[in-house]
This record gives structure tokens, sequence and C-alpha cells, in this order.
């Protein structure tokens, strides 16, 4: 055996995951087989009383399927054929004669979950990294090997449904609280402990005391789970989930739904594992699946980009500053603070600090509502940021980030101005959203040391972050802003300078082109109804009025300016931001008009756009004109090599702008449209030969091969 190692001892069988070469476990065919082996050889074993799931990897139990393996999977039968094998050799498991327990130190989560939940018992370590759970959905498919089944039977259906449809985890402690281990161990004390309870359970009292103990307690508890097991309340149950899966998802997520529908009425267990194998097999094929489970991997290879050839020389920054308080300033620092760094946050003006202060805590608050931090650790790190309107302090930062206005005079000035108070070994960088690095370089002493550190608003929720490789950013430069900002629990991506870089670059022409449909007619709330139902967060005019049509406007202009005509800025956006000066949400008026919650068309766009015939566009030439502009931007940023890859891009899309991640990406979602037919829409466009539509010689070249971007990436 490669992977399993059997330990005998008298009454004992440890069967220990070691997967050679890799730091994880996974359930790959071939350990699956293996296991085969164990549980038949076991089976026959008398003299074995207790067998015991155990891990020889540090922080990990069983980290699930191979994904690799998955990915593999093109159809249906293959699906059913791996799934129908692991829930059988898991039944087997489950049918064992001994007293079976996984010992869980680290994660346990997919289909080492599954394992875990097939077993008599589980036992935890109180480790930070012990997570248990079935995150199978995000992959866009449903735990196979009987999770479905045997987690609500474990503990209860709506604890259940709280864990599978998000695709959640959780730690020791929770698991502990909902039942789904039966002790917690200390991580200190993990060996005689484990061997200890191993001992215990050759007691059957102790085994039934730790049965017992999974019981519902009290009357009003007993009651819920008596009515939830009844048709109607488990009809509610499955209802209320429904509903707020609908409500989050709108539907686009196939997995949770498919996972509600097992679920709805309650049924024998072999009933229940064919729903589970059904649905599984048909998923595991689907096009969403398979969009997320690309996705997961271009995550995996960015996590995995280090330092480069630097990877030993970059340490942790413990002291920080960033220029400017504003709303990017105030939510860069309270990342870094956040994350254990002194920051001074340097501002022009006291109130702006105040602000910039008032962000950071804002972020702070939001979390403590989720329960992700306490009060002291707050406290502790709202200390760390301190604020001035001098260069006091400065000689000892490791880092600098600039997030000033968006003026290329006065983030020059302001970089000069620090760069004199830095030690020489201080890394800067530029927050800018659209200028150019090189330029901005220009004005530095040592712009080798300067790159683009790009954060997306809200910084507390946006992960990506581009970084900019300047013509004279030094690899040690963007190595180092790479693992920084990776350690602050962001993704980023490396691009080039190029006006707006990638991200804003892609997106200024599709917000555009809204603003154009909107002059020729098209109804401002039709327009971002068909964009949310094509599955991105918000429309565009919902977009431009939260991100601020100030900043949009300022982004335009820029692009403008380097492109030239064909980002043309459309003439009735310059009218709503010059003439009408709306700002969007922060102003209270943009497309929208805001009151409270409350939002309604902005009558004086309405009135601006004024056609007294109104055009009515379908939801599908909507999003033609919309998402053709991106995708021939995101074409000629290929081409330009502003981004290295269509996998970048696609993941870049996702995370900065929240392209839908279901349908893979922009250039996944163009391939999978046809790039001759996207070609063919983009020139019958209004039959006008508008500069904005002139195609990318790539994206032609691609269509004209017959290639798709992926195919040639
Ligand atoms: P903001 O207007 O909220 O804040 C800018 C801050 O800079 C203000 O507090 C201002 O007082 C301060 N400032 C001006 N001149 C200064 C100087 N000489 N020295 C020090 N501080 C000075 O702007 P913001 O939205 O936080 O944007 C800041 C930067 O981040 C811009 O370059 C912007 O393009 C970029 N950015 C913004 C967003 C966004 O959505 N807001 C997203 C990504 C990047």
């Amino acid at each position: 055996m490669e992977t399993i190692r059997i330990e005998k001892e008298q009454w004992l069988v440890r069967v220990i995951f070691d997967l050679p070469g890799e730091k994880i476990n996974k359930l790959s065919s071939t350990v699956m087989a293996e296991l085969e082996q164990v549980v038949m050889t076991i089976a026959n074993d008398s003299s074995c009383e207790v067998v015991s799931f155990e891990s020889a990897k540090k922080n990990i139990f069983i980290a699930g399927a191979d994904i690799e393996e998955l990915r593999g999977i093109t159809s249906q039968t293959v699906a059913q054929d791996k799934a129908q094998f692991g829930q059988a050799l898991f039944s087997r498991i489950a049918d064992l004669p001994q007293t079976t327990v996984a010992i869980i130190n680290g994660a346990c989560v997919g289909g080492g979950c599954e394992l875990a939940l097939a077993c008599d018992f589980r036992l935890a370590s109180d480790n930070p990294k012990t997570k248990i759970g079935l995150p199978e959905v995000k992959l866009g498919i449903i735990p196979g090997w009987g999770g479905t089944q045997r987690l609500p039977r474990l503990i209860g259906l709506p604890e259940a449904l709280k864990i599978i449809l998000p695709g959640k985890t959780v730690s020791a402690g929770k698991a502990k609280k909902i039942k789904l281990v039966d002790q917690v161990i200390a991580m200190a004390l993990l060996k005689e402990q484990q061997q200890n309870f191993l001992e215990k359970l050759r007691d059957s009292s102790f085994r039934a005391s730790l049965k017992d103990k999974r019981k519902v307690r009290g009357k009003i508890a007993r009651l819920m789970r008596f009515l939830q097991e009844t048709p109607p309340g488990r009809g509610l149950v499955i209802m209320q989930a429904r509903k707020q899966i609908e409500q989050k998802s709108q539907g686009f997520y196939p997995a949770p739904l498919a996972v509600l529908d097992i679920l709805a009425t309650r049924c024998s267990f072999s009933e229940g594992i064919e729903r589970e194998l059904q649905a599984f097999s048909k998923l595991a094929v689907s096009d969403v699946a398979r969009n997320l489970i690309a996705l997961f991997f271009i995550n995996e290879q960015l996590k995995k980009q280090r330092g480069g050839d630097f990877s030993g020389v970059i340490s942790a920054p413990k002291c920080a500053a960033v220029l400017g308080a504003g709303t990017m300033g105030g939510g860069i620092a309270w990342l870094m603070s956040k994350h254990g760094l002194a920051v001074r946050m340097k501002d022009i003006s006291w109130d702006a600090l105040a602000s910039g202060y008032a962000q950071a805590g804002e972020y702070f608050a939001q979390l403590k509502k989720r329960r992700r931090i306490r009060q002291g650790q707050i406290d502790r790190a709202m200390n760390r940021i301190g604020a001035s309107v001098d260069y006091h302090g400065f000689a000892n930062l490791d880092l600098l980030v600039e997030a000033v206005v968006e003026n290329m005079e006065i983030k020059k000035q302001v970089l000069a101005e620090a760069e004199i108070y830095l030690p020489e070994t201080a890394l800067l960088c530029s927050n800018t959203s659209a200028l150019s690095i090189t330029e901005m370089a220009s004005a530095l002493q040592r712009p080798e040391n300067f790159c683009g550190m790009h954060f997306f608003n809200p910084v507390n929720r946006m992960p990506l972050v581009e970084i900019v490789r300047g013509q004279r950013s030094s690899e040690e430069t963007l190595a180092r802003a790479v693992a920084m900002v990776k350690g602050w629990g962001k993704t980023p991506v490396v691009v080039q300078d190029s006006p707006g870089f990638l991200v804003n670059r892609i997106l200024l022409p599709y917000m555009n082109e809204a603003v154009y449909l909107l002059e020729e007619g098209a109804d401002i709330e039709a327009v971002d109804k068909a964009i949310r139902a094509f599955g991105l967060p918000m429309g565009p005019f919902e977009l431009a009025d939260q991100v601020g049509i100030d900043v949009g406007y300022k982004v335009a202009k820029i692009l403008q300016q380097g492109f030239g005509e064909r980002m043309a800025t459309c003439p009735l956006l310059s009218t709503v931001y010059d003439d009408l000066q709306l700002l969007g949400k922060k102003g209270g008026a943009g497309f929208y008009k805001y009151n409270g919650k409350k939002m309604r068309v902005n009558p004086a766009i309405a009135e601006l756009s004024g056609h007294s015939v109104k055009k009515k566009y379908s939801a599908e030439e909507i999003i033609d004109r919309l998402l053709i502009m991106m995708v021939n931007e995101a074409a000629r940023c290929l081409q330009e090599g502003v981004v290295a890859s269509a996998a970048e891009l696609d993941f870049a899309m996702i995370m900065g702008s929240g392209f839908p991640p279901w349908r893979g990406g922009l250039c996944r979602w163009a391939d999978a449209q046809g790039l001759p037919a996207l070609v063919k829409k983009c020139e019958a466009f209004n039959g006008v030969i508008e500069d904005r539509y002139q195609l990318s010689p790539y994206l032609l070249e691609l269509a004209s091969s017959g290639r798709g971007f992926y195919a040639s990436h």
C-alpha cells in the first residue's frame, strides 16, 4: 500500500493516511481502492475491537476527494460509477463489526468528512486548523459518498443544511456543540488523550454514554426536532432554506437546490443514497461544476506564486504608512492593522484622518457583528493605527501605500516627498485606479522599489489586488508586493501598466456602453435587471452609483486619454457628471435617487435621456451589447500581455468585478458563446462603424481560426 498504513496493537487497528510526496491527504481512486482492501481485511479480523482512522499529516485529516480526478470526469456514467464505489465503501465502514472512530486533527472536509461520518464516533482536536464540513457545493457538486444522508441523520436537518448548502466548515468547538463530533481534545495532549479515548471505546457503557450525549436535550428542543421530522415540519425547513438560497444565488447554482430536492421528503437511507447518486452524477458533468472547478485550480495556482527567486529574502512587513485617509486609505489601514502591522495614516487634514480612522473602525465593527473578532482584538488593532499630517516616523517603515486623490501631479508630489523620509529598502506602492505607474515612478529616486498595489472597493470585501508592474519596477519589488498581499489574505494578480490596468480597463467600455444604450432610449432598470439576471451582483447603473459617478468619470477620462476615440466617454455621462453634478449613492442621487434603502430611477436622468419614444431592448440584446464590449477589451489585454493568461483574466474579473463565478469568467463565457458568433454580432451593432466597435485583431484571429481564448492559452 502506498498511502494507507496499518498499525495493529492487539485490540486496536490504526488506519493511517499518509499520501506520499504531498502535504495533504486526498481520496483519489487509488487511495479508495487501498481503503477497500484495508476495510475487507479488518472486517475479518476478529481480534480487533476498535478501528481508528487517522492522518500522519500535520494539520490535515483528509482534504477530500481528488479534484484533479473530478475535473477529468466527462460522462455521467463515470461520475455515477465513482460515486457508487465511494458510497458502497463508506457503507462498508459504517457496517464494520468493530467500533470505528475518526481522529480529526486538522482539515476534515468533503470526502474526508464523509468518511468521518461513516464512523461510529468522531474525536477532534482543538487545533485551530481543525475544520470540518462539506464544501462540495462550492465546486458545483454535492457530497456524493453518503454525506447528504449521514449528516442530517447525525445532527438534524436544519444544522446539516447550514453546513451543506453554503459549503461551510466548522471548528472543533462548533462541531462539538452541534454534535458533529463526540469529543474535543486539547492539541497539546493529543497523543495521550487520543489513546485514553480509544481505550475507553472498548467499554460498551462509555459508547452508550457518548451516543446518549447526542440526544437532543430540553423539552423545547425535543419538540422542535420532533416537529422538524414530521412531513409539514420538514417541508417548512426545506421551504425556508430554498427561499434563502433563491434570494442569495437566484437559482444560478444548481447544487444547493439539488440537496434540497434530495432532502425534501423523508426516506430510507438506501433511497436517500440513490437520490444522492443520481443528483451527483448529473451535477459532476454540468457546465457550472466545470467552471467552478477550473476556478478552483486557477486559485490554487495563484496561491502558489511565491516570491519567485526572492522567497528567501522577503520578510513580513511590520510598519507601514498609508498616504490619504479616504475611503480606500482607511480600508487599507484596516487591512494592515488587522494583520498585525503598525500603520500610520497621513493626510492633509485632521478631519480626513478622523474619517479614515472611522472607516477602519466600521470594517472592524462589521467583523464583530459577524462574530469574527472580539472587542479586545479590535481595540488592539485600532491602537496600531496612528495618524499624522506630516512624515514623522517614516524612517522606520517597511511599506508605504499611496491612496490620495486620483491626480497624477498630486500623486507624484506626495510620493516624492514621502520617499525622502523612507529607508532605502522600503517598498512604495500606489493604489491608483487607472493612472500610469511608470509615469508616477519618474518622480522617484528609487523607481525600482515602486509598483501599483490596486485594491478594490470595499477593501474588506473584495479579494482581488492588482499588482501593477511599472517599466522600472524590479522583480524583487513585485515579489514583495505579491507576498505581502497574500499575507493579508488577498489574491494578487500581476498585471502590466496600462490605463485602467486590467479590471477597470475591461469594465469601463461596458459601463460606457450602458450609457450609450440609455442615450438610445433604453430603460435604466431594464438594463440593470438584464445584467443581474445574467449573474452579476448589480447592473451597470447601480454599479456606477455605488462606485461614485465622479470616480467612474475620472477613470473614464484617463482611459479616453490613453486609448483615444474608441474609449470616448458617452456624451450623456459627461452631462450627468458635469452639468447635473450627480455623484451617485454617496450624494443621494445618480442614475437612481436614494431614500434610505429605497431607490428609484432619477427623474432628472430620465428627462435627460428624454426620448419621447423609449426603445425596448430584449435582455439578450442588452447582454450582447454590454458583454461583447468587455470581451473585445479582454482580447486586447491578452494581446498586449496586460495579464498572463485567459484563466488569470477570468479569475481577476470574478474577484474584482463580481463576474458570475458559475459562468467561469468572461473568456470562458465568450468561448461558450462561440467567438465567431460574438464577432458577427459586434459587426452588426447599430449598422454603423463606430470607433468603439472596432474589433481587436486578436479576437478576430481567434474567431477566424476557430480557436477560443482557452484553446489558445
Ligand atoms: P478619497 O477622496 O476618499 O480620499 C482621498 C484622500 O486623500 C482624502 O482624505 C484627501 O484629503 C487625501 N489627500 C489629498 N491630497 C493629499 C495629500 N497631498 N497628502 C495626503 N493626503 C491627501 O479617495 P478614495 O476613493 O479613497 O481613492 C483614493 C485612491 O484610491 C485614488 O487614487 C482612487 O483612484 C483609488 N481607488 C479608489 C477606489 C474607490 O472605489 N473609491 C477603488 C480603488 C482605487
